[in-house]
């Protein structure tokens, strides 16, 4: 049995839902400790408990201090059956978080899986299902399995209510691929997504986004979300390049001037501009697992920050293979499966 402490590096929910999913696949139980101890509200959250339940679920695993608020968690995964499976996080929960704790073992099950995932869909301090669909999932896609994935229902937080559906055809192995360059640039676009909310702030966000992207008036567009349940807005910048497609988001809140939204979006897209690296900080940390179940492979991205590289440790936990950074050059590191 592998002992995590929950509280090394970054100490947030990534420790545990790397684990699950590993534990899954290697057949490995674990038992963590500190579960979220770096975070204002340690413990498991709802949404850290649906992962577990997810994952026990799917996996049929013995499984010990699964409630909330717990911040010790046994778990002893058996086989892991693809399957039809339905899972509701209940408040604005991340689906995409539970989404990431099974998915790596749904991708090497031996038959393919359909979730149905009920919570919120575009959330802050998670991957929003749009940035799931267009960037991390066509990488996947290279590596062998398939997805396919539609949105019933947004799930703005704080209302949540959202519904994704998502069918994996699954496969026996991944393949290493390279990740070094973003080809040529194929299309770029600002996006501001609205559910219950007056028209005049998406006019706002994407009149920012025009100023400080340069973007012309046809790569502008406004998104009426017609089926979520409560209000909601975000805004979303898409590049895309032959090779990597990139989603920066900046989350509506209240009291959050609609230009200071689309503001933040357009800093993270920049960030992202000023290097040459294909994969940004967020998929960077999301391309490790499966990366790292491939045995091999390359990617260059931006300075790999705490929650990479404490990804990174408890992979090498469970996984017999080294992840090795290298800086190139200011904003440009290489990462590659040893
Ligand atoms: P944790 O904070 O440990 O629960 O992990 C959060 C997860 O959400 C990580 O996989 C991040 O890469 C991901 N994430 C957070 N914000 C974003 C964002 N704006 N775009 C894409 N992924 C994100």
């Amino acid at each position: 049995m592998k002992h995590i402490d929950g509280s090394q590096g970054e100490g947030g929910g990534q420790i545990l839902r790397t684990a699950l999913a590993l534990s899954m696949i290697t057949g490995e139980p674990f038992r963590i400790e500190n579960i979220r101890a770096g975070r204002k509200k340690p413990g498991l959250m709802r949404q850290h408990l649906t992962c577990v339940q997810a994952a026990k679920s799917i996996s049929s695993a013995e499984v010990r201090g699964d409630k909330i608020g717990s911040q010790e968690l046994e778990f002893v995964p058996h086989t892991v059956r693809g399957g039809e499976y339905h899972f509701s996080v209940g408040t604005a929960g991340s689906t995409s978080l539970v989404f990431q704790a099974v998915l790596p073992a749904l991708i090497l099950a031996s038959k393919p899986s359909t979730l149905t995932l009920e919570g919120g869909t575009h959330n802050p301090l998670a991957p929003p299902f749009s940035f799931i669909e267009k960037s991390f999932a066509p990488i996947l896609q290279r590596m062998g399995p398939r997805l396919e994935m539609t949105i019933e229902r947004f799930g703005f937080f704080p209302a949540g209510g959202g519904k994704v559906s998502i069918h994996i055809e699954p496969k026996k192995t991944l393949k290493p691929i390279d990740l070094l360059e973003r080809g040529k640039l194929c299309l770029q676009l600002g996006e501001s997504f609205l559910s219950h909310i007056d028209i005049n702030i998406a006019e706002r966000e994407l009149n920012t986004i025009r100023k400080k992207m340069s973007f012309a008036a046809s790569e502008l567009k406004t998104r009426q979300v017609k089926n979520s349940p409560g209000p909601g807005n975000l805004v979303a910048i898409t590049l895309e390049y032959e090779h990597v497609t990139e989603v920066f988001i900046g989350f509506g809140e209240k009291g959050v001037p609609a230009e200071t939204v689309a503001t933040r979006a357009c800093q993270y897209a920049k960030e992202y501009l000023r290097s040459d690296a294909p994969v940004g900080p967020y998929l960077a940390d999301q391309l490790l697992l499966p990366f790292a179940l491939a045995g091999s492979g390359s990617f260059k991205t931006v300075k790999p920050n705490l929650h990479c590289t404490t990804n990174m440790d408890i992979i090498k936990m469970f996984l017999d293979v080294d992840l090795k950074i290298t800086k190139e050059k200011d904003f440009l590191y290489r990462v590659d499966v040893v």
